[in-house]
């Protein structure tokens, strides 16, 4: 008798690690000035690189733009994921400058994709060793071999967030969480990437082996137990899910809150870092045959494309500032009803002292707390449907050590150039006997009677509540023997 061995070709659809690095290094030599190519990591058994592609404008710089990531292949067999950040890193660069959405997102975000998370164990389906591999390859017997029946852990359980609750200790199961929280160097590279930046959203790409495909989970609702953003989180995850268009082409893929109690990516990365993050189950099953694979990469960047819209619209942003230097200042923001003391503050990015918050319309009440300053509270904010609030503030020393004496008569602006809203900083307001607007041919156009406030938020309109035209202007105050002059820009 013969016996036939099948082994079950993968598609050439599908990237191997090698077209990956191929087409990732094409892109970054092809686009050097919006894309820049890293290795974060190593992986753990076979040392093969982990790359990350940043896709911005000006790309070696950290700007002030909202930060989102797309990470695919924490799960070897689950194809498609890379398949959907290849596409997207794709289209992103090549519509550049051809599309006028597709520029502006790149001139205006940072765009990061880490395709290929898991590259060892990408290898053993891609390879054809066992196409129905999940985790990475370390050698949990330590005997030298890679063995099927007993190796890898599982990189989507082995994130130090109620680590020991998921997943399982045995490492013979395809849901091993490893020997310790990050014990392996996927998940630090993915850790140490999302810790060295300010994500707003990220999504995690999967596929269902079992049970739900064509869902989207979101962190996280246990019993009695809810995420504090969860129902912005929600509302995110419900407008992302009915964008993207199911399989079989009469619906769509649905949200659903998972539970926040185990060692996944979505439920570290939100828990530690405050991103909003997806766990977007694409398709029904993990590998489909190649003709089907750019139809579910164009249907799931229509979702993933929603959140570089998001990250503008409904929610509150501005930057934190020391009230005498001006400079920018790493602070926690407190959205009051929305606040988890059990997990890491949520704090202003130290270098431009910027916070942003997605949210739903509504009334809310904000507190900026910073060790050694005096805190800030601010109630009834009111964020409308589809309008990222400005608010800039500036925190004010407990104890004055700055070298500018302390009833020195000062004028600050932030920030500069400003789209609508500017906050006007009056240093000892009672010593100016004016403070007004005037356009460069010197008309008054605004004029702040008795600036008796430290703070003024002016929101770019004149004495008669018109909006201010683009262009440049002078804030100009005035003490008994001083004139404060400073040049604005209004860029609308
Ligand atoms: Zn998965």
């Amino acid at each position: 008798m013969i016996w036939l061995l099948f082994v079950l070709a993968i598609d050439q659809r599908y990237h191997t690690f090698n077209e990956v690095a191929h087409e990732l290094d094409s892109i970054a030599l092809c686009y050097p000035e919006i894309t820049l190519l890293d290795t974060i990591g190593y992986s753990t058994t076979d040392s093969m690189p982990i790359f990350a592609m940043k896709i911005s404008d000006n790309v070696e710089i950290n700007e002030d733009e909202p930060e989102i990531l797309y990470v695919a292949l924490h799960h070897a067999e689950e194809l498609l994921g890379l398949e959907v950040c290849m596409y997207m890193s794709d289209e992103l660069v090549t519509d550049y400058q051809l599309d006028s959405t597709i520029t502006n997102w790149v001139n205006e975000r940072e765009i990061w994709f880490v395709p290929l998370l898991n590259p060892d164990g990408h290898s053993v389906v891609m390879e054809g060793i066992d196409t129905t591999w999940r985790k990475n390859k370390r050698d949990n017997n330590n005997n030298g071999i890679f063995d099927l029946d007993y190796d890898g852990v599982d990189p989507n359980r082995n994130y130090d967030f109620y680590w020991s609750k998921g997943g399982s200790s045995d490492p013979s199961s395809e849901y091993y969480r490893g020997p310790a929280p990050f014990s392996d160097a996927e998940n630090r590279a993915l850790r140490d990437l999302c810790l060295a930046h300010n994500f707003i959203f990220c999504n995690t790409y999967h596929s269902a082996r079992t049970g739900l495909g064509e869902v989207i989970y979101y962190p996280w609702r246990a019993p009695g137990y809810y995420s504090p953003d969860y129902p912005f989180i929600r509302l995110v995850a419900d407008s992302m899910s009915k964008l993207i268009v199911n399989e079989a082409g009469n619906g769509h893929y649905y949200a659903l809150p998972g539970s926040g109690v185990d060692g996944r990516a979505r439920n570290w990365i939100y828990g530690i870092c405050g991103t909003f993050c997806y766990c977007v189950e694409i398709c029904t099953t993990t590998i489909v045959p190649g003709w089907m694979v750019d139809d579910i990469c164009l249907r799931n960047s229509i979702g993933a494309y929603y959140l570089l819209n998001r990250v503008n619209s409904t929610g509150i942003t501005g930057c934190i500032y020391d009230s005498l230097t001006g400079e920018p200042l790493q602070a926690e923001v407190v959205i009051n009803g929305f606040y988890d003391p059990t997990l890491p503050p949520r704090m202003s990015d130290p270098t431009y002292g910027r916070f942003l918050r997605i949210l739903g319309d509504g009334t809310f009440d904000i507190e900026i707390h910073k060790k050694g300053y005096e805190s800030f509270h601010l109630t009834g904010v009111v964020v409308e449907p589809g309008k990222m609030l400005e608010l800039n503030v500036l925190l004010k020393k407990k104890e004055v050590t700055s070298i500018i004496p302390a009833d020195t008569p000062n004028l600050m602006i932030f920030p500069n150039p400003t789209r609508n809203v500017m906050t006007i900083c009056v240093a000892n307001p009672d010593q100016f006997s004016s403070l007004k607007i005037y356009d460069i041919s010197g008309r008054v156009l605004k004029d702040f009677e008795n600036p008796s406030s430290n703070i003024l938020i002016w929101l770019v309109k004149d004495n008669m509540d018109r909006d201010l035209a683009n262009g440049v202007y002078y804030v100009i105050g005035e003490t008994t023997d001083a004139k404060f002059v400073r040049k604005i820009v209004i860029n609308n």
